[in-house]
């Protein structure tokens, strides 16, 4: 995009902030207000187990504003907030000091995908790996259009809400490889996809999402 090109679009559209909406200066979306005070977790609290990853990562708890700005991220088309999203997200990483080879994301259904316009997952999965120089590849896709897991609610019906529905579109020879998603529950969407991966002989596979749900050890 040229300078001309945003100069005009920030007239027409001011740059607000993915979290409160706020006008903000520049169109890194985030003002110092959230900056300060978004829901962080601690060092610790970024880290939660899940069955079939070695790790998963969240730079925030999905609470308050942080629900409102991935609602509007996923169901109102404000895409531009990957942005902001992935670079948190990166900054996490690097915090953890986690690496891997290869960065990929919970793909949506192509029912979905074609209702929504884009693939909020792979939008975050992209920039995260351009910011963190490494390649990113589709691995998974979903042929099975499932109910959206927000209407199931036990952690076992979340289990088998997502039992069978990905399929792995390439092979691997160990890679270790950063599973992207936009948030964490009970971990049964990403536990899910990363049993496809490592079946695929995927190595060691890291969940790397926004926002976790402040309920730690749901598994
Ligand atoms: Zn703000």
């Amino acid at each position: 995009m040229s300078r001309l090109t945003e100069g005009l679009l920030d007239l027409l559209y001011p740059p607000k902030c993915a979290f409160c909406r706020k006008l903000v200066r520049d169109r890194r979306m985030l003002c110092p207000a959230c900056e300060r005070s978004l829901p962080y977790p601690t060092k610790e609290g970024q880290r939660q187990e899940i069955s079939n990853l070695a790790l998963c990562l969240s730079p925030l708890y999905y609470t308050e504003d942080v629900r409102r700005s991935l609602h509007r991220y996923k169901f109102r088309s404000a895409a531009a907030y990957y942005r902001i999203y992935a670079e948190l997200m990166a900054a996490c990483l690097r915090e953890q000091g986690v690496t891997a080879e290869l960065v990929t994301w919970v793909p949506l259904s192509r029912k979905r995908l074609r209702k929504r316009g884009y693939d909020q997952a792979r939008l975050l999965a992209e920039e995260v790996a351009r910011l963190t120089g490494l390649p990113c590849e589709q691995t998974l896709e979903k042929p099975v259009h499932n109910p959206a897991q927000s209407g199931a609610r036990s952690a076992e019906e979340r289990r088998k809400n997502v039992q069978g529905v990905y399929r792995a579109v390439t092979s691997f020879c160990g890679e270790q490889i950063l599973l992207v998603d936009d948030i964490v529950t009970t971990g049964a969407t990403l536990s899910a996809a990363a049993e496809v991966l490592l079946n695929a002989g995927a190595g060691e596979i890291t969940g790397l999402t926004l926002a976790k749900t402040p309920r730690d050890g749901m598994g």
